[in-house]
């Protein structure tokens, strides 16, 4: 967690922005959500914390935040915008179309077809962003069974 902070804030002074605290809020909340929060429960986060942090600082900072690559957005089932904090590069998931549930999956799965892919089209330094859609375990027994 202070590594994903402490990086941020490197990542930020090298761009010329300063980890200021309200950036420093947000990427704290999203850090410590591990998760894939949509805007209104930043701002909800964010402001038990800090009342005086308002939406639109938080719109702004995310958007500043995704631009450096700190943050990430994501549209998963055609939903609002989820948002995460980038820590480290694998970001693959898996999404229930039923509880709409968002696992990261092993990283280490996809490793070999991104092997291929660079073998196969000669292409370098792939990074893969998948999302495998489908249903989870509990939600294809509840539905199955009635
Ligand atoms: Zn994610
Ligand atoms: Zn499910």
């Amino acid at each position: 967690m202070l590594g994903f902070i402490e990086s941020s804030h490197e990542l930020l002074h090298k761009r010329g922005y300063r980890l200021t605290p309200q950036r420093y809020l947000i990427i704290y909340v999203l850090e410590e959500a591990q998760g894939h929060l949509s805007i209104e429960e930043i701002v909800e986060c964010v402001q038990q914390r800090n009342p005086c942090v308002s939406q639109s600082t938080v719109y702004r900072t995310l958007e500043l935040l995704r631009e450096v690559g700190l943050v990430r957005e994501n549209h998963f089932l055609g939903e609002a915008a989820t948002y995460e904090a980038v820590d480290g590069n694998a970001h693959e998931h898996l999404v229930c179309r039923g509880c709409h549930t968002v696992l990261h999956f092993d990283p280490a799965l996809p490793a070999n077809l991104r092997e291929q892919l660079e073998q196969q089209y000669a292409y370098r330094a792939l990074k893969l962003d998948l999302v495998a859609v489908g249903y989870c375990d509990a939600c294809w027994k509840s539905s199955s069974a009635t």
